[in-house]
């Protein structure tokens, strides 16, 4: 893989922030978008610009063709068995709240019990809860350990017959750590669970096969995969899908509407009320052909290479201490600094050009784990080089000496 090459498709990297090359940590937030992502957009505002799926115009034809073409690469991204069980929504918290309000309506009641683990995203604990409050029902924790992992022992002990559903990020956005979904997805059908895999970090660093993995639910964002923001996908088993009650209702949804009754568009339109984000969703398509035609296996060797450089680098710095060191991670360190607060840290380092993430990352519960207000957070992607971890070092050992 040729990171000089690729660094050329992402015209935002040759910007300078605060008079300093951009050097971009902030990919588990958003990743930067690749030239043929921005040009599928401007493609299609300056070229076929249309409503889909009712027009019978030209344009109309054409603007459905490539929608329903994302839905193709989506399914095949993640090793679905049909475009039917491929919903757009707008990222993974919608995706999340979809399943809420419809399968989580339908089938839990008081006294169930839904299970999450202590490394969620809000967008993983919120909808949860909700949903628990409205039907007496409660929600369970998997405690994490103190390296970073989920705690297998305590998963096997909270999953009993009471559980409904496990609801379960794939790689933690916090600390790094990639679950062991699978096993997990097993044991939870074992007890007659459902199982969601929220896979907004996994997406784009792991091969994904929703079938293997036997999930019943899959989400992940499209801006966290080199696409744009506003569009991403919930996967879901067919038989789910066509047995749940609807979601938002509206145009394009239905099959045929009265005063007297409404009935329902098919699989996967019954989901997706209203005018999708057409534009967005049409240059997903490119940011899912652009990983593929690097292949994300080279993208995970280059990113194994940062990430093991940076944790050697980063352990040399004194009274610096990683939040999350589990056999099994990905491209991300987490860390603190003894005496320094993180977000102090954060802007020093803007002030150096380097953009990282601080703070408590949308997880509050794990950071109440680890007794922090939160941390400073390098997320690497495809793009990021060796001399970048460097310059973050360099700006933290600056920054050390001016704040201690
Ligand atoms: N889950 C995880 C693990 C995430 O990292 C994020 C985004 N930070 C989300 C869910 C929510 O994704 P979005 O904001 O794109 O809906």
């Amino acid at each position: 893989m040729n990171v000089a090459e690729i660094r050329k498709q992402f015209p935002i990297l040759e910007r300078t922030v605060k008079g300093r090359p951009l050097v971009y940590f902030d990919n588990a937030a958003t990743s930067q978008k690749p030239l043929q992502v921005i040009e599928a957009l401007r493609h299609y505002y300056s070229h076929y610009n249309a409503n889909i799926h009712r027009g019978i115009h030209t344009l109309a034809e054409e603007a459905t063709m490539a929608y329903e073409a994302t839905r193709m690469a989506v399914k095949d991204f993640i090793g679905a068995a049909s475009t039917e069980e491929i919903i757009f929504t707008r990222g993974t918290t919608e995706a999340i709240n979809l399943v809420a309000y419809t399968w989580g309506r339908q089938h839990i009641s008081k006294g169930d019990e839904i299970l999450i683990s202590e490394m969620e995203h809000h967008s993983n604990i919120v909808p949860w809860q909700l949903l628990c409050e409205e039907k007496g029902a409660s929600l369970k924790v998997i405690p994490v350990e103190e390296d970073g992992s989920l705690s297998i022992s305590a998963f096997r002990e909270l999953l009993t017959e009471r559980t409904k559903l496990l609801s379960v990020v794939h790689v933690s956005n916090a600390l790094g750590t990639v679950n062991p979904v699978k096993e997990m997805t097993d044991a939870a059908h074992a007890v007659g669970a459902k199982v969601l895999i929220d896979g907004a970090q996994s997406a784009v660093h792991l091969d994904i096969d929703v079938q293997d993995l036997d999930a019943d639910f899959f989400a992940f964002s499209g801006h966290k995969v080199y696409g744009p923001t506003g569009v991403g996908a919930l996967y879901g088993k067919r038989e789910l899908l066509e047995s749940m009650p609807v979601f938002q209702g509206g145009g394009e949804m239905i099959r045929e509407v009265s005063f007297e009754k409404t009935t329902y568009a098919d699989l996967p339109y019954k989901y997706e009320a209203g005018t999708p984000n057409i534009a967005d969703t049409i240059a997903l398509k490119a940011a899912l052909d652009f990983i593929s035609e690097i292949g994300k296996v080279n993208i995970r060797t280059h990113e194994e290479t940062l990430l093991n450089y940076a944790t050697e680098q980063l352990k040399t710095l004194p009274g610096l201490r990683i939040i999350g060191e589990a056999q099994n991670k990905v491209s991300l360190v987490s860390f603190v600094i003894e005496g320094i607060h993180p977000q102090d840290l954060g802007v020093l380092l803007d002030n150096m050009g380097i953009a990282v993430r601080t703070g408590h990352h949308c997880t509050q519960p794990l950071m109440k784990r680890f007794g922090i207000p939160g941390t400073v957070r390098a997320s690497f992607a495809l793009y990021n080089q060796k001399e970048e971890i460097d310059s973050l070092v360099a700006g933290l050992q600056k920054a050390i000496k001016m704040l201690l």
